[in-house]
């Protein structure tokens, strides 16, 4: 199945048709245990070689299913699926790193991510240092004999500023640092990080892969020699497994994911050109937009620019986020992003910095850069593109 192209591997990698039934759609396996035709030991480390199907928080059928379509699509050789993207990030970070060590962050990412790293590492002494990724001095700057890990985000959540990952992947393996991306908002249509020199890629497929908002799931991919580990760790002993049916409704949703990021990126086109043009609106963040600083390495990495971006306004934001929840009538105002909906919210640069990412100095005055006092994230969906600018043209002053 390998060979085939990225539109039949997300249709038919990891299914087949049933054995016994024929049926065509896969179905679910609900079960936590499975029945043994001979007794076996009671540790994951009483079994040989390929682990038969035991228990589901050790393995299960339909996350299987998952994993290979996951890691078809991802061109990796393995894949690890866990109950959420955050489920998925603390397992690398948790398992990969322990006291003693240092973690080198892009210091601009998901802010469940920028927490974990800042406030609960340390805990467990792990330093982190979050440098801007996408400035490679600081990032050769920040590391130290004892970094045990590279962590990146790009796009990174909010303000869609990139880094460069074959050339961080230099970096990091120079020193024989793995490299981790955090591809959500890029997705393997878009961006196949381990191509690139990347060790280990982290989705939440709660976004685009899943792409339908209505199951969180997350997923780890690299080579089997990296993942195998950490299956025992996040799976077996961690126990952040993904739901068999969250599985089922997440490979669904995969199935059509190059056709839905083509959509996604062609209507986000049209509504940040639109965005751009409007009397409102400040800068537009936006890797497909000509006017991305980083424009040269959107084209060079990103196959697709996916259908997120950020906008300032002139206005007070805070006070047109409150318009925009009481009367967009297409877009809702939610948090989330890479479903079929339209979704935006209102991020408040100074509330984030206090809670997530307390960026000083320099690294504050570079990401005001691109937000300014805030930005509204928009997740552009799969509606008429005419539709959301109208919504919005409605509701801008
Ligand atoms: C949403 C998100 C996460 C966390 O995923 P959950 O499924 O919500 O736990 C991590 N990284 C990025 C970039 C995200 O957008």
């Amino acid at each position: 199945m390998r060979d085939r192209g990225p539109n039949t591997l997300a249709v038919h990698a990891g299914e087949g048709a049933d054995p016994v039934t024929g049926a065509s759609a896969p179905n679910v396996v609900m079960s936590t245990t499975f029945a043994m035709e001979e007794p076996a030991g009671f540790s994951i480390n009483a079994f040989e070689g390929e682990l038969p199907y035991v228990y589901t928080r050790w393995g299960n059928p339909t996350v299987k299913m998952l994993e290979d379509k996951l890691a078809a699509l991802e061109g990796a050789q393995d894949c690890v699926a866990l109950a959420s993207g955050m489920a998925a990030t603390s397992a690398v970070l948790l398992a990969g790193l322990k006291a003693g060590d240092h973690l080198v962050m892009s210091d601009v990412n998901y802010a469940g991510t920028a927490e974990l790293a800042r406030k609960t590492l340390p805990e467990y002494g792990v330093e982190t240092t979050a440098v801007d990724t996408s400035d490679l001095d600081a990032v050769e700057a920040a590391m130290r004999p004892e970094t045990r890990m590279l962590w990146i985000e790009t796009p990174a959540n909010p303000i869609l500023r990139l880094t460069d990952i074959a050339a961080v992947a230099l970096i990091a393996s120079a020193r024989n640092v793995p490299l981790v991306v955090d591809s959500t908002f890029a997705t393997p249509v878009a961006t196949r990080p381990l191509e690139l020199g990347a060790d280990l890629v982290v989705h939440s497929l709660t976004k685009y892969i899943g792409g339908h908002g209505d199951a969180l799931g997350g997923a780890v991919l690299g080579s089997r020699e990296r993942i195998e580990p950490l299956r025992t760790h996040a799976l077996v002993h961690f126990g952040g497994v993904l739901s068999p049916f969250n599985a089922w409704l997440i490979g669904r949703g995969a199935a059509t994911l190059p056709i839905r990021m083509r959509a996604h990126e062609e209507s986000a086109r049209r509504v940040a050109a639109f965005l751009e043009d409007h009397p409102a609106v400040g800068r537009v963040n936006y890797p497909g937009l000509a006017s991305h600083p980083q424009r040269s390495l959107a084209a060079k990495q990103m196959a697709n620019c996916s259908g997120t971006l950020s906008f300032q306004v002139r206005a007070d934001g805070a006070a047109l986020a409150g318009r925009m929840a009481r009367e967009l009538e297409v877009i809702h105002y939610a948090v989330s992003l890479g479903h079929h909906r339209s979704l935006i919210y209102w991020i408040d640069t100074a509330a984030l910095m206090e809670s997530s990412f307390q960026l000083e100095g320099e690294q504050l005055a570079r990401y005001r850069e691109f937000a300014g006092d805030g930005v509204f994230r928009l997740s552009v969906g799969l509606e008429d593109a005419e539709d959301l600018c109208r919504d919005l043209d409605r509701v801008l002053p």
